[in-house]
This record gives structure tokens, C-alpha cells and sequence, in this order.
């Protein structure tokens, strides 16, 4: 590991490169945004930040500004990550890293198993906070951002401004199967590309053509032609159609 810059979100801890030196990656995968490294004897837990990006490259590559470690592979490549503002992070742990701070708290993933109408019930009742910003909570579930959960209560047919605890399971149902749908259809569309967002080939996402009322304030509702409206909760702003969603 090469390590130019410590002070991440999180300080990278000192002695992380002596530390990693002929380790084998065993594994690697993703817990909400946090991408794990499972090596020999502990893992590696990397956050992009708001503004960070990891890229293969050939390992002799010149670095440029901000390039803040090299994870340095025996193939002659490396993992070189980026971050002009340096709220990513690149974090140590031996054991369990699913019980690290970070993650042991986090709901499940809205694609696997464990997100359903049941565990979304149970967690949703007696709850005042507004389904909307219930669905963002990533103690409740990971993953859902703001265009999505704008989305997905659209195509559930659900008032944003409800309280969590009082949308009826039924509903929930709906909920949680247009999460997955929603993220199901910008997955495959490659992302929702927000200002400067491209894929590791440097190619934009394409799922904006597909939303229903994501900062469409203002226009007529795809579905019943009523004025989509925005307002503001936990300070996001969230679209609605006021006739589809009850
Ligand atoms: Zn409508």
C-alpha cells in the first residue's frame, strides 16, 4: 500500500501499510455504501465520500492531486483512490467488520432478503416521522435516497407527508415492493446521473428519463395529469403528485 494522505474523514491509521504488506484479498463486497476488503487477517472498510472514486490502474502511474492511497495488487495494478474533499475514508478491523460502528446499526439492503412488508410493519409502528423520511433512515433500511424515496411513494400510491406509523400495512407492502422496483430499473439503467455522477467507464446513468416526479414540481402528473407539488421534509425537498398518492 502506498499512503499519501491520512487525514480522510477518519484518519487512515498510521502503520496501515506495513500492516497490509502481502495480505491476499479474499473477498470483496458492499454493506450499504461502505465497500469491504476482506484480507488474510482482518478487513478494510473504504467509503467514497461525497466526492471520492477508486480506479484500477497500472501501479506506476503518475499520482495527481488528491490521490490519497494505493492499494498496490501483485498484478502490477492498483487501486487508487481520489477525493478532492476527503470525506471518504479507509478504516482497519479484525474480526466481525459487519459489528463495526459503522455497520452494526444499519438497516437491511432494500434487494435481499430481510426487507418485506413484515420487517417494515414492525419497525414502522407507532413511528410520527413522515413515511418519506422514515424510508431514507438508514437504521430502517440502507440505500434509499431522496429520488428514490420520491419514487417509490409515488408508485405506491402514498402520501409522502403521512406518518410512518400510520400508513397500513397493506400499503407498506406497495412500498416496499417499489423500492426494489425503483432500484431494480435505475440498476439497470445504470444510476440516476446528478450533476457530474458517471459510471467506472466514465459513462452517465440514464434512469432520469423514468421518474415520475423527482423535480418535476410543477408539471403535469404522468399517471393523472394533476400539478406535481414539492415540499420540503428533514430539510430535502420531496415530489408528490397530490391525487395518486393518498
Ligand atoms: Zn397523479
Amino acid at each position: 500500500m502506498v499512503l499519501r494522505e491520512r487525514r480522510l474523514r477518519w484518519p487512515v491509521p498510521r502503520g496501515l501499510p506495513a500492516k497490509l504488506a502481502g495480505q491476499r484479498v479474499l473477498d470483496v463486497r458492499r454493506r450499504a455504501k461502505y465497500l469491504l476488503i476482506e484480507l488474510d487477517r482482518g478487513t478494510l472498510i473504504a467509503h467514497l465520500g461525497m466526492s471520492g472514486s477508486l480506479r484500477v490502474l497500472p501501479a506506476g502511474t503518475p499520482p495527481l492531486a488528491h490521490d490519497h492511497y494505493d492499494l498496490v495488487l501483485d498484478s502490477g495494478r492498483c487501486l487508487r483512490f481520489n477525493d478532492p474533499r476527503r470525506f471518504g475514508c479507509l478504516l482497519w478491523v479484525t474480526g466481525d467488520a459487519e459489528q463495526h460502528r459503522l455497520l452494526a446499526s444499519l438497516g437491511p439492503e432494500p434487494l435481499e432478503r430481510g426487507f418485506d412488508t413484515a420487517y417494515l410493519a414492525a419497525r414502522a409502528r407507532g413511528r410520527r416521522v413522515t413515511i418519506k423520511q422514515f424510508l431514507m433512515d438508514q437504521h430502517v433500511v440502507v440505500g434509499v435516497g431522496n429520488i428514490y424515496a420520491s419514487e417509490a411513494l409515488f408508485r405506491a400510491g402514498v402520501d409522502p407527508r403521512r406518518a410512518a406509523g400510520r400508513v397500513p400495512a397493506e400499503k407498506l407492502g406497495r412500498v416496499v415492493a417499489a423500492v426494489r422496483e425503483v432500484l431494480r430499473a435505475a440498476i439497470r439503467h445504470g444510476g440516476t446521473t446528478l450533476r457530474d455522477y458517471v459510471n467506472a467507464d466514465g459513462a452517465p446513468g440514464y434512469f432520469s428519463q423514468d421518474l415520475f416526479v423527482y423535480e418535476r414540481a410543477g408539471q403535469p402528473c404522468r399517471r393523472c395529469g394533476s400539478v406535481i407539488r414539492q415540499i420540503v421534509q428533514g430539510q430535502r425537498s420531496t415530489w408528490f403528485c397530490p391525487d395518486c398518492q393518498r
